[in-house]
């Protein structure tokens, strides 16, 4: 069966009919790429930045994230896809005191962090943007519910271009700025957000737990959090549709994306990537390349 799996390697994943689906990989730092590349990926889906944060002492400066994120871009075959730091929920820094909340997740969390905290924010896009240089990456904002914060995100890219070209330091000028799709009101505006985009990602591990109301890390309630829940799945067929309307790509990198009993479903609300982490793809990609 892994020898099998292992064979498929090579074959790229096209469903019976005809459709190219990119196969990604869900990484948190340059190790994960390296260990997904046997894996014949497409690109990275989803580079979770938090990871860089709570590893370090202290927020990591504009320089240190460079470093990593040109690493990680020049591994890249394709596109790299950095979320931009998704801390608060159920992620905190050793460093940096967060205010005891009583519903973290509903709380301070995410780009509500990073609008309220500008000038960490742009040593992060200065970063990404300086690393875009050297490969095909693309900034994908977390946890958005209106358009004013994407629009503000946007337009603070925009100022670390001006800045960075004022400076003479290259980057790529057509970047895609992107978000994720994981709280219920992205789904509500999605027509809304697909002209303002680039692209999307459905985050079904937040989505599933904002949808239903059911807290995605409480073991007693565990049988509730089902992405196959009908109202999940057709909150995904809404944001398909509506980005696919404005002629942008739809991908997923929830945990969904890597369950290849979702694969069928997915395939026929029309998802265009797939991004899981390493250890799913061979069997994803099976599944694909049989329907
Ligand atoms: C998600 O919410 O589905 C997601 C991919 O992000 P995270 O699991 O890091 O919250
Ligand atoms: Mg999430």
């Amino acid at each position: 069966q892994r020898r099998h799996l292992e064979s498929l390697r090579n074959v790229p994943a096209v469903t019976k009919d005809g459709k190219r689906i990119s196969l990604c990989a869900n990484v948190g730092n340059v190790e994960d790429i390296r260990k997904a590349l046997p894996m014949n990926i497409d690109g990275v889906g989803l580079f979770r930045s938090e990871f860089l944060y709570m590893e370090n002492t202290h927020f990591p400066t504009e320089e240190e994230q460079f470093e990593v994120y040109k690493e990680a871009a020049m591994l890249c075959p394709q596109e790299l896809t950095i979320r931009t730091l998704d801390i608060g929920g159920d992620k905190d820094l050793s460093y940096f005191d967060f205010e005891k909340e009583e519903n973290p997740f509903l709380g301070w969390r995410a780009i509500r962090i990073s609008l309220d905290m500008k000038e960490m924010f742009k040593e992060q896009l200065r970063a990404i943007l300086r690393a875009s240089a050297f490969g095909h990456v693309r900034i994908m904002f977390p946890m958005i519910i209106s358009l004013e914060e994407l629009r503000e995100a946007k337009a603070l890219v925009e100022e670390c271009k001006k800045e960075l070209s004022a400076e003479g330091k290259v980057y790529d000028e057509k970047i895609e700025l992107g978000m994720m799709m994981e709280t219920p009101a992205s789904v509500l505006l999605a027509e809304t957000f697909a002209k303002e985009a680039d692209f999307f990602s459905i985050g079904t591990n937040d989505l599933t737990q904002y949808l239903l109301a059911v807290d995605r890390g409480n073991k007693k309630i565990a049988d509730r959090y089902d992405y196959f829940h009908p109202a999940v799945v057709s909150a995904i067929g809404q944001i398909i549709r509506a980005g696919h309307k404005e002629g942008i790509k739809v991908g997923m990198c929830g945990e969904m994306a890597g369950d290849k009993r979702a694969v069928p479903i997915l395939l026929e609300l029309g998802l265009d990537e797939f991004s899981m982490s390493a250890g799913s793809i061979d069997y994803v990609r099976e599944q694909i390349i049989n329907m």
